[in-house]
């Protein structure tokens, strides 16, 4: 890490945990305690179902990211861009806990979009998430479009939706520039962003790898860490 100076951080859902927000696989993951709860990531139920979106909208309503804070994995990856160190951090979290800690938008590519914002699915206006859940309290269970009527969803990149070309080919311009190449807290299954590994090994990149659990991975990193994240990343990251 001394010696990096292009960091590139791939983060996943476990930065987050420690604040509060479960994961989708970790042990004690969304999806891992209740299988149905993929059917409300998938865009073709959304758009198909409006229970589906009652649904959605009744969860987003009682998300954890409203009331939860960033901890110190988050800090600790904002110390490394004060440092000089950070090139590019690819988040695959929706939370913007890493703006919110002071990474810099400019330097953060989130990759699977926002939960604070929404987005009309019919004309692509977007608004805060907040206005879109006060509609929710005051009444309306699927609350459509102001400018059109269609329907609107969170700033998210659900399943079988198509993401973004322009920021994942950022993110993998970025990968293949890393000297070093740091994953911390992802099970590196979702395609195409887990490919950055691999195209950052591929460019000679150290891999180090930060996760509870193996990942598919694991064989080509030069190190692997397996400690709870907000404890390690502060140690590892100091100078
Ligand atoms: P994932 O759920 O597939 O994997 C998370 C990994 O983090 C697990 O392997 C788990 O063992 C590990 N982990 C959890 N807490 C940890 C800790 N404290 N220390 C060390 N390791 C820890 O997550 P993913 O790879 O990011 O993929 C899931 C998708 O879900 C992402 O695409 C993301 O968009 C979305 N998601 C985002 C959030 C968020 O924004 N906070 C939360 C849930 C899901």
């Amino acid at each position: 890490m001394d010696r990096a100076t292009r960091v590139v951080v791939l983060t996943g859902a476990g930065i987050s945990t420690e604040s509060g927000i479960p994961d989708f696989r970790g042990p004690q993951g969304v999806w891992t305690k209740n299988p149905q709860a993929e059917k409300l990531s998938n865009i073709h139920y959304y758009m198909a179902d409006p229970e589906v979106r009652k649904a959605s909208w009744k969860a987003r309503l009682e998300h954890p990211a409203w009331n939860a804070k960033p901890n110190a994995g988050h800090f600790a990856l904002a110390e490394l861009e004060k440092r000089g160190k950070l090139h590019a951090l690819i988040t695959q979290n929706i939370d913007e806990f890493h703006q919110m800690a002071g990474n810099s938008p400019d330097k953060v590519l989130e990759v699977h979009g926002t939960v604070r914002k929404v987005v009309c699915m019919a004309c692509g206006m977007t608004a805060p998430m907040q206005k879109a859940l006060d509609r929710v309290r005051a009444g309306e269970e699927d609350p459509p479009c102001r400018d059109c009527g269609g329907i609107l969803k969170s700033a998210t990149i659900s399943f079988g939706q198509q993401l973004v070309p322009e920021l994942i080919e950022r993110a993998m311009r970025a990968a293949g520039e890393a000297d070093l190449f740091f994953t911390v807290g992802t099970s590196l299954q979702v395609y195409p962003i887990a490919g950055a590994v691999e195209l950052a090994n591929g460019a000679g990149a150290k891999i180090v790898i930060l996760n509870a659990e193996p990942t598919p991975f694991d064989e080509i990193a030069d190190a692997v860490f397996r400690e709870p994240i907000g404890a390690l990343l502060p140690k590892l990251l100091q100078p």
